[in-house]
């Protein structure tokens, strides 16, 4: 044994260092010495001896670097003084052992070394198996852990730790009971806790929680490591992934589970059988074919149920399924009791995993009722093809008597009668007609055999579908004599009906009473059907022909009468005086008379041409509301419009409009005749415009009359007034009042002397107005003459000016004495109108043909208000106060500047007086 020793104390005399030399000495004991614990390595020794005085935290930590560098050699400590708590620190730091100098003895010593080492060797041991032990678990496909009774990870092998995605170092710890999902997790922990030496070992099935959140199966066995008393002191978990393995199974129970359903609710006996014929598996409905229960027939051999006949076939196609490996179908008739039941019977091989035949499934279907339809079917088809040739006969039967004779053919050939006839009956007069008769080849006909039917019989073939007639000796006594005698016992007749009604009858004979079977019967039936519908399609045509016929004859008839009045109406149409429209209100004008084309031109209007383009535009909306109203009232409209020509000239036309009823499929329609009724329109507005002025004319007459009488009466009553007290009082008078009164008298009458004179000129101008003849005249020198006549009254001398900027004299055609009256009446106006000595200045000129005179004052001028109606007769202004007047002359020179076809304004200021311009054109 090598012992290496680290002594910290200087004394080789103290007791343990002396104990090991006398070791060295004595015994195998190697003894070496060191100086520092950090030289000290792992193989240098077999056991490591420190000495030392004391503990300090730097020894400590140094040992315990030691133990961590060299794991495997054991470290005894002697302890030169100290108690067992300082001992201990060193256990903690490495040491394996620890001594204490003073009870040491050699012996002792000896037996530490060699324990420390044995034990070194024993730990070194371990580890080796712990090592292989961790190889084999972790070379485990199977998880497998270790767990504290804490259920926390004490070891997990690779396989544990890959599952859960982790590394078997970092699960070390973990509380392995969280990776159970919530509802397993009880359970699995309450089977783990119930493990014990007497029951260590439990296996179970429970979900884990991968880390990516999913959830597997798991099946696991869990034992219980127990110490030598048995208490547990851990567990060990080995499992494995059984997700994939439980869908499997819970696949195959379903499918077994479908299958096993399906089996069940098949209408199909199925049963599995061996070679032998051994039932292996029945379902119910197999079972209950058999008569016995399911556990009765299983096990048992197939003989032991089923007739020999049908087992011997069975077991033939069985061992030929076994021999070939094809499945057989077969169908096969089974007779229970007084019934007959087909089968289908399928045998199909079942394989094991190898393909090796193994059993066979044995399917067994009732197609009875398929068997019987499929009869039904072939019967049914051979009687419509049948049929399909009888009503092919029938159809291409030219005439009623072809197509029953036809269809007798045909039905020989489905029933083989003896004879037979079709009959029609006549409507009227219940009479029968025969159409088509035919005997059989062991019974021709013959030209005298006679048929027909008695009433009676007639009558219950009306209200059944047929009549069987078993033994005609019933009818004996009727024309069905001649029937049995010719050896006929059985008639079968069938009624031809359309519409509820008979229209005929089919009647089969034969000899033997059963000869009609139900077959027979029905092919009658049908036949007679088919051959009533044809006869009745036949006559129809035939009806619906002959009216046809009739109907074109008609149609025919009535479009020539047609086409003769729309001729008529034609030529009314174009020769009509007025022109004419026939207008579609859909579609346009369709229609235009000669007239129209005249009186428009000939391009104004086209087939489909609105009828808005007959109007002048202003009047569109009058001509669309007579067009409304014509087509509302479907009555006659007569409307007054300015037409329009296609030259583009307006005319008067008088439209009226006629609606034409027609069928409602038809647009309606109008009719437009059109009138040029200018000249009349023309002559009526002139007689309107000669009424008008007429009138206006009487007016003014019946106005002039009545105020003239007026103006006349003051001065009378104020010249009467006077002369009545002249006449009352002139006794009593002077003579200068009576002289003053006279004066008065005259002043009146000279007021309506001048009023008189002016009402003379007035109408003298206006007769001669209407009669105007100007001649040449020099305006200048008019002018200078009445201005002249003004100067000789010595009020008025030197008061008018006249002004002349033109030198040239101006000459024209006027009427002298009008222009004489205007001017003058103007100047004294003037000079009347404004105190003496204001001027009134008259200028004269030309202006485009125009003479212009103009005669200023300065006086009292107009009020505004009145200037409007200066040129009314005996207007006078309210400004006039005491100034005598007539308020005719401006009304005068007013119409003689009229007559001129001239013009006077007038533009006055009551500041600064009145200005009247004359324009008078120098041409006439
Ligand atoms: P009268 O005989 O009353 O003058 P007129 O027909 O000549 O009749 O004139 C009509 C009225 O016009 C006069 O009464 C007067 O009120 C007014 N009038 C005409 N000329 C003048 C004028 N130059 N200045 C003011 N008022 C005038």
């Amino acid at each position: 044994m090598r012992v290496l020793l680290l002594t910290h104390s200087s004394n080789d005399r103290e007791a343990p260092v002396r104990v090991l030399h006398d070791l060295a000495a004595r015994s195998d004991v190697m003894l070496s010495t060191c100086d520092s614990l950090d030289a000290v390595s792992d193989g240098q020794a077999d056991v490591f001896v420190l000495h030392s005085a004391s503990v300090t935290p730097v020894l400590l930590e140094r040992l315990n670097a030691l133990h961590q560098r060299a794991p495997h050699l054991p470290i005894l400590v002697v302890l030169a003084d100290g108690d067992i708590q300082q001992g201990t620190e060193f256990l903690h730091h490495g040491a394996q052992d620890v001594l204490f100098a003073r009870e040491i003895t050699p012996h002792m010593l000896r037996q530490r070394l060699v324990f420390a080492v044995e034990r070194a060797a024993h730990a070194a041991q371990i580890e080796q198996q712990l090592q292989i032990y961790r190889a084999i678990v972790d070379d485990q496909v199977d998880l497998v852990f270790r767990y504290d009774t804490n259920f926390r990870l004490t070891f997990v092998n690779r396989a544990y730790s890959q599952q859960f995605a982790s590394t078997p170092d970092a699960m070390i710890g973990d509380q392995f009971l969280n990776r159970i999902p919530a509802a397993d997790r009880a359970h699995a922990r309450w089977k783990i806790t119930q493990l014990n030496a007497e029951h260590p070992v439990t296996t179970s099935e429970h979900r884990s929680i991968m880390p990516d959140g999913s959830v597997r199966w798991f099946q696991w066995t869990d034992r219980a490591i127990l110490d030598d008393s048995g208490a547990v002191i851990e567990y060990q978990g080995v499992g494995r992934d059984i997700t994939e393995y439980r869908a499997a199974q819970e696949e195959i129970r379903r499918t077994r589970e479908q299958y096993r359903s399906l089996l069940e609710s098949s209408d199909a006996a199925i049963g599995m059988l061996d070679l032998e014929g051994r039932i292996l598996f029945v379902n119910r409905r197999a079972a209950d074919m058999l008569d016995q229960s399911i556990d009765q027939v299983q096990g048992k051999l197939v003989s032991d149920f089923v007739c020999e006949r049908i087992t011997g076939d069975l077991l033939r196609d069985i061992q030929q399924v076994f021999a070939h490996g094809g499945g057989i179908v077969s169908e096969t008739s089974v007779t229970l009791g007084d019934d007959v039941r087909w089968l289908r019977i399928s045998v199909q091989p079942i394989r094991d995993a190898y393909g090796v035949i193994f059993a066979v499934l044995v399917n067994s279907v009732d197609i009875t009722e398929r068997k019987h339809h499929e009869v039904a079917i072939e019967r049914s088809e051979m009687r419509l093809r049948a049929l399909l040739a009888v009503d092919e006969a029938i159809l291409t039967g030219k005439s009623v008597r072809e197509m029953a004779s036809n269809a007798l053919d045909h039905i020989y050939g489905l029933v083989p009668f003896r004879r037979a006839f079709i009959c029609m009956f006549n409507e009227s007069d219940d009479g029968m007609l025969r159409i088509a008769a035919r005997g059989s080849e062991g019974l021709p006909l013959m030209p005298d055999d006679f048929f027909s039917l008695p009433m009676p019989i007639r009558r219950l073939i009306a209200n059944q579908p047929y009549l069987l007639v078993r033994d005609l000796h019933e009818y004996a006594e009727t024309t069905l004599t001649n029937a049995i005698k010719d050896g006929l016992n059985a008639m079968l007749s069938v009624g031809l009906k359309r519409e509820g009604r008979l229209i005929g009858v089919l009647s089969l004979f034969a000899a033997t009473p059963d000869f009609f079977t139900a077959e027979y019967i029905q092919l009658a039936v049908e036949m007679a059907h088919q051959l009533a519908i044809a006869i009745y399609t036949h006559q129809l045509d035939t009806r619906l022909h002959q009216y046809a016929t009739e109907l074109e004859q008609r149609v025919i008839e009535r479009t020539a009468e047609l086409a003769r009045e729309k001729n008529r109406i034609e030529a009314m149409f174009e020769s009509s005086s007025d022109a004419m429209l026939l207008v579609d209100l859909t579609t346009g004008v369709q229609h235009a008379n000669t007239a129209f084309r005249e009186l428009y031109g000939a391009d104004m209007i086209s087939v489909g041409t609105s009828l808005g383009n007959l109007a002048h535009q202003d009047d569109l909306l009058v001509m669309a509301e007579a067009l409304m109203k014509t087509v509302e009232t479907q009555g006659i409209n007569r409307v007054e419009i300015r037409a329009r020509r296609a030259d583009g000239t307006i005319f008067y036309a008088e439209i009226g409009m006629a609606y034409i009823k027609q069928s409602p499929q038809e647009s309606p329609s109008i009719i437009c005749s059109i009138r040029d009724v200018t000249q009349r329109r023309e002559s009526e507005q002139a007689l309107e415009r000669a009424l008008a002025q007429e009138k206006e004319l009487s007016d003014l007459k019946t106005h002039f009359v009545s105020t003239a009488s007026h103006e006349f009466r003051t001065p009378l009553t104020a010249i009467l007034a006077t002369a009545d007290t002249l006449s009352l009082y002139r006794q009593r008078m002077d003579d200068s009042q009576i002289e003053m009164r006279l004066q008065k008298i005259r002043q009146q009458v000279g007021y309506m002397k001048s009023l008189m004179d002016d009402i003379l000129q007035l109408s003298r101008i206006e007769s001669r107005g209407m009669d105007f003849h100007p001649t040449e005249a020099v305006l200048d020198d008019l002018i200078r003459d009445i201005i002249e006549d003004f100067e000789s009254n010595p009020d008025c001398a030197g008061r008018v000016r006249f002004s002349r900027a033109q030198t040239t004299p101006v000459t024209g055609q006027i009427d002298s004495q009008m222009i004489r009256h205007i001017i003058s009446n103007l100047i004294s106006n003037g000079l009347k109108y404004s105190q003496s000595p204001s001027p009134v200045d008259v200028d004269l000129r030309t202006d485009a043909g125009y003479a212009v005179i103009t005669v200023r004052d300065y006086g009292i001028g107009i009020p505004s208000s009145d200037l409007k109606h200066l040129f009314q007769p005996f207007f006078r202004a309210t400004n006039v106060r005491e100034i005598p007047g007539t308020g005719l002359g401006l009304t005068i020179a007013h119409e003689a500047v009229k007559a001129h076809g001239g013009s006077i304004t007038v533009q006055s200021d009551m500041e600064t007086g009145t200005t009247f311009v004359v324009k008078i054109p120098l041409r006439a």
